[in-house]
């Protein structure tokens, strides 16, 4: 078979048009603003109202990079083959991922926001989670029958007047044996998720809500549409350590069409709180805050003063 038969998607897909915005008269929503609502309606308003941004942080840096990385690794062995992906050195383009990444963030904010050792920890967690992946590839990928859809694929839709959601699915791919598209999200962590991330309803809806809008825009039917995070560990427990230390953990949600009514009806909830009719933020409400443990990691805990 030649090498761009095989590696041809055997479906058409929808091309959704996806347009630059008019931020004079539209404003863009992310499913990360709706977390950040559903986790405390003051930080929202804070953060997109009155525009007080967190600074960067390692952890959103770690993150693309090794992003960046994955996607790159997993396009050249869809695209090309298995081979030349393994003969990329994944390690030198994480370092130079995580270094630009910094950098860019650094001169942006002016200072530094990491420390020599804490950079070298976090490089030191990335090239084991690589390590892992490259020689346990083929229990999560493999090219028989598997067709890469795309990285970073967009989503965008107008949700209410001017109000454009926009997303990009880190990696979707398509399965010729079952007909079915997998909607992937990387997710990086400390140690996994646990059952408390598990259940954390706000945190699986991101692939509810993707799920529902690549069918819509990319004309595919829904049922045949799978959903699964891909949890990084940055850190294995002694136990994993001793018996078999798996940087990669899978996370496929419930994701059926009670689950996804559920979601759409608290999305849509937020939509209408935050925007007015005409797709102005609200500014006649009050945004209340939600006092709870996870303030002390808060970036506003100091204006906000939540004890
Ligand atoms: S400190 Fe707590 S209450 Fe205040 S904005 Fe942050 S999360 Fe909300």
């Amino acid at each position: 078979m030649s090498k761009s038969k095989k590696n041809k998607l055997p479906i058409k897909l929808a091309n959704p048009t996806i347009k630059e915005l008019d931020f004079s008269n539209q404003k863009m929503v992310s499913f990360s603003q709706y977390q950040i609502y559903q986790s405390c309606n003051f930080k929202w308003y804070n953060q997109y109202i009155n525009k007080i941004k967190p600074e960067p942080n390692i952890n959103m840096t770690f993150g693309t990079a090794i992003h960046n990385t994955l996607q790159y690794y997993l396009t050249v062995m869809y695209k090309e083959s298995g081979t030349a992906a393994n003969k990329i050195d994944i390690i030198e383009y994480f370092e130079n991922s995580l270094k630009n990444e910094y950098k860019n963030e650094y001169t942006k904010l002016g200072k530094h926001f990491s420390n020599i050792d804490e950079l070298n920890e976090y490089y030191e967690d990335g090239v084991a989670i690589l390590k892992w992946f490259k020689s346990h590839r083929g229990a999560y990928f493999s090219v028989k029958n598997e067709f890469l859809v795309g990285c970073e694929l967009p989503i965008q839709k107008e949700v209410k007047n001017n109000v454009i959601f926009q997303g990009y699915l880190d990696l979707v791919m398509y399965n010729s044996i079952v007909n079915k598209i997998t909607i992937y999200d990387f997710k990086t962590s400390t140690k996994g998720w646990n059952d408390w991330n598990k259940k954390d309803e706000t945190k699986i809806s991101q692939l509810l809500l993707y799920k529902q809008l690549f069918s819509e825009l990319y004309n595919f039917p829904i049922e045949n549409i799978d959903v699964e995070f891909l949890i990084l560990k940055r850190k294995i427990t002694p136990n994993e350590f001793i018996e078999f230390p798996k940087r990669i953990q899978t996370f496929i949600p419930a994701a059926g069409k009670n689950k996804i009514k559920k979601t759409n009806e608290s999305f849509n909830k937020f939509i209408n709180e935050v925007f007015d009719e005409e797709g102005k933020f609200n500014t006649t409400r009050t945004y209340d805050k939600n006092i709870t443990r996870l303030c002390d990691w808060c970036y506003l805990k100091d204006i906000c003063k939540p004890y």
